[in-house]
Formats: C-alpha cells, structure tokens, sequence
C-alpha cells in the first residue's frame, strides 16, 4: 500500500467523506514534505502552506501536516486552483505543487484505485518558488495592533488603512462582506 493511503481514514474522518480531494491533498501534503527534506511525522513548526484552494485538498493538507489557521501557518490565496506551496522558514525554500492532470475517475470507479494507477509526475507539477511573508504574516505575536477610528474595531497584524490620514479597518475602509442590520445589547 503507497505510503499516502495510511493518511486516508484520518482524512476521510476530519473531511467527512474519501474524495479526489483527499487523495490529491494527502499527495500534494507528502510530496511538499518530501522536496523540502521535512518527515510528516516530526513537529513541523517551521512549515508554512499557502492553500490557493479552500475545497476539499486545504483539509488534506491540515490532515498531514497538522498546521492550522489558527497558528497562522496556513495562508489562504485563492486563485480557485488545485495548487498549494510549501514553505520552510528556517531555510527559506519553498516548492510549489499544483495539479496539471484534468483526468477524473469516473462515478462507478474507486477514486483510490483511480488515482493510485497514476505516478506524481502524471498528476502534478512542481516548481522552486521565492515566497516573502508580508509584514504582519509571520507566526508569532502580533507585531502591529492599533484600533480602527471609526468602528472601534482592534485591527491585528498590519491590516489597517489610511484613510485621509486616519487609521481605519479593511471593513470601514471598503465595503465590508456584511451589512450591519441592527446593533443588539448584550445587557
Ligand atoms: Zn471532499
Ligand atoms: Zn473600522
């Protein structure tokens, strides 16, 4: 059994349901692993992934390597692309690994048999790239808080603007995803 299959159960568990994602995911996640020289079983404090998808794969990848959002090692950029980089902050390489094969198993076929046939260098390209982290991108405390003048809002990590010389968030800055229906009292 190829060694990425071992992640197949605990990605099926986190995921919900086996998927062309996981699979891809799991192998993308390993191959990364391997180009940078890192084992997926050591504590990989120092990986960083830049998902350029939030489908199926991005949890694959969390599956194997264990990073999260939350301790800001997984940058989303999502160009809708089955693609994700891997980057190592105490050596700074980075490999981006993207699917090239536009093959899909068919409805009646087992998508693990399916993919298992096919070798990375079918499914996948692989490129060296350069990744700088932005100011305020860096794991670790937050080296940048201020409030926004106009909501109240704390703004963390460099995300404010200014805006007629006034310090202000993302959201009062442009339009913001919501539309505040009403203000509810917490009293
Ligand atoms: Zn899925
Ligand atoms: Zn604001």
């Amino acid at each position: 059994m190829p060694v990425w299959q071992d992640y197949l159960e605990k990605a099926a568990a986190y995921h919900g349901h086996i998927c062309g994602g996981q699979i891809l995911g799991i192998r993308m996640s390993l191959l990364g692993l391997k180009l940078l020289n890192l084992d997926p079983e050591s504590d990989l404090k120092d990986l960083v992934i830049y998902l350029e998808s939030d489908r199926c794969v991005a949890d694959a990848a969390y599956v194997v390597t264990g990073v999260t959002v939350g301790r800001r090692r997984v940058k989303i950029q999502n160009y809708g692309k089955t693609a994700m980089s891997f980057l190592d902050l105490k050596t700074g390489d980075a490999y981006r690994v993207a699917v090239t094969s536009r093959e899909h198993p068919p409805h009646s076929a087992d998508p693990v048999e399916f993919w298992n046939k096919k070798t990375d260098s079918d499914i996948f390209k692989v490129q060296k790239v350069g990744i700088k982290l932005a100011p305020g991108e860096e794991p670790g405390p937050p080296s940048r808080v201020v409030i926004c003048r106009k909501c109240g809002d704390e703004i963390l990590d460099h995300k404010d603007l200014t805006v007629d010389g006034q310090t202000v968030c993302r959201a009062c800055a442009e339009k913001p995803y919501y539309q505040v229906l009403s203000e509810i009292s917490l009293k």
